[in-house]
């Protein structure tokens, strides 16, 4: 699905005001999650004195990413103001139409919207990161058009290598097959592991995501039922959302986990993977704070053209 969305009529008018005439054109009217399939407001709008960005999805109300951020335009010396947007049921489209109408320049997408971003913006606005995970979790007004990107790899990939964690020719087990697994896949099987086992409740949901990948990459990946892992991996990564939506984890045999090491993709309390894990296992147990830094690193990046360095930021959440 080809789909432009453009922005036009930028001009100086007074200070830092800039009056903003917004265009958007749709060319597709095959439009999933009750998109409007003909789609071109206009509206006036006031540009802010400094660059406005915002993470959006529901919840957000728990976000660090604006700490995040805060952290990093003040490393960087960027002037920028970071907020965030809480999407209502349904309503992804309408409401970052008005985030970007009052001129903002960017947005991290978090759940449950990164696949309303990525349908929004189509394949053509989209990088590879983001076409193979069929999710975006980045958006970037460069001023013409707007552009989707899926950090959430790079970021896991930089977190493992932070804690001396290597994917290359070890038997990889991810837990999950939605977005998150999605979006992480490209990454991890680049860094050429001996093998990828995506196991999942939904067994069908898996196959997809097997096929898929299996069609770009070479190195082994395979599907299986969660109840039916057999222990037999060096490292175990859980994807799921067990932790957000059932207070949970995933059930699996905890002799899978004992010599593997574990990382855990939610963060903090919540992170009921990772608290399970180090007391079993005789390898590593990480949660996911330090990947949701480093994909936001890699976010700030595409957006502002400079990357923060991520030490001081991870020292700073820790403590907290
Ligand atoms: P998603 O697309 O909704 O997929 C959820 C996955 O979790 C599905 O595979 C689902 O299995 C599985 N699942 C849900 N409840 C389960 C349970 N009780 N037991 C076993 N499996 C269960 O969500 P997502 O976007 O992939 O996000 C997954 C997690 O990753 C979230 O917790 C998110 O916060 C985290 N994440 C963290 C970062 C970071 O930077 N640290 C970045 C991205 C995502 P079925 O298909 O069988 O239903």
């Amino acid at each position: 699905m080809a789909r432009s969305h453009k922005r036009r009529g930028w001009g100086l008018r007074g200070g830092c005001l800039v009056i903003a005439r917004l265009f958007y054109t749709c060319s597709s009217g095959d439009e999933p999650h009750g998109v409007a399939s003909i789609f071109r407001p206009r509206a006036e709008a006031v540009k802010p004195a400094v660059d406005h960005y915002a993470v959006c999805g529901n919840p957000v109300g728990h976000s660090l990413s604006p700490r995040i951020h805060a952290a990093f335009a003040a490393s960087t010396g960027q002037m920028m103001r970071y907020d965030r947007l809480l999407i209502p049921d349904g309503g992804f489209v309408p409401t970052i139409e008005v985030f970007f109408n009052q001129g903002g320049k960017g947005l991290n997408v978090t759940l449950p919207c990164k696949s309303d971003a990525f349908a929004w913006l189509g394949e053509a606005r989209c990088a590879t990161s983001a076409i193979e995970a069929r999710a975006v979790n980045t958006i970037r007004w460069d001023g013409e058009e707007f552009w989707g990107f899926n950090t959430d790899g790079t970021g896991l990939l930089r977190d493992l290598t932070f804690h001396g964690i290597c994917v290359a020719d070890r038997r990889l087990l991810i837990l999950g097959a939605g977005g998150a697994a999605r979006g992480v896949l490209p990454e991890l099987l680049s860094a050429k592991p001996a093998l990828i086992t995506l196991a999942n409740r939904n067994m069908a949901r898996a196959e997809e995501v097997v096929r898929d990948f299996r069609q770009r990459y070479s190195t082994p990946l395979e599907a299986v039922e969660l109840s039916k892992v057999s222990p037999d991996f060096d490292l175990i990564i859980n994807a799921t959302s067990a932790a957000l939506t059932a207070s949970s984890r995933p059930d699996i045999d905890p002799a899978i986990i004992q010599t593997a090491d574990c990382y855990d993709m939610v963060y903090g309390a919540n992170a009921r993977f990772h608290h399970w894990a180090r007391d079993i296992t005789r390898g590593k147990s990480l949660d996911g704070l330090g990947m949701l830094i480093e994909q936001a690193a890699e976010a700030f990046s595409i957006w502002r053209g400079v990357r923060p360095e991520t030490i001081s930021v991870r020292n700073l959440l820790i403590q907290a």
